[in-house]
């Protein structure tokens, strides 16, 4: 009828057989003097189920610390991604670089970023060309805290 729950009734029965010969082993090393052995086992055991558990605290630890969200600057997608590396933008495909604050659009070097101040579309139709006038800003370099 139910052979699940059979199932489940023999696994928690073998595991009880397999602590009891433990429990059993443990008993007779400690009643020849080998209780040292026991307790370095069970030193070595308790590091063993220790470390994955430090392990994933410190990884989370890591990952607060380095794990940054911020806004893309230039289309406002919220993003993730850790510090001090170099992303794209899943949604406008701007470089970005990762700082401490957030995201910054990634320049390399040489590159001078400008700010349109004045963008003016029109047509001139006599001549068939689309004519736009764009008057530009430089901006400041970019600050780089790398260094
Ligand atoms: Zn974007």
């Amino acid at each position: 009828m139910y052979p699940q729950g059979s199932n489940n009734y023999q696994i928690n029965f073998s595991g009880l057989g397999c602590w009891l010969t433990i429990i059993g082993v443990v008993w007779l090393l400690g009643a020849i003097g080998l209780g040292w052995i026991v307790k370095s086992i069970f030193a070595l055991l308790v590091l063993i189920l220790a470390a994955p558990v430090i392990g994933f605290f410190g990884f989370r630890w890591w990952l607060k610390r380095n794990l940054i969200e911020g806004n893309c600057p230039v289309c406002d997608t919220q993003l993730a991604g850790l510090k001090n590396a170099q992303t794209v933008c899943p949604n406008c495909r701007t470089q970005l670089q990762v700082t401490g604050d957030g995201f910054t659009r990634f320049t390399p070097e040489g590159t001078v970023e400008v700010n349109a101040v004045d963008v003016t579309g029109g047509s001139d139709r006599a001549n068939d060309v689309d004519v736009v006038d764009v008057t530009v800003e430089v901006l400041p370099p970019a600050e780089d805290d790398t260094l």
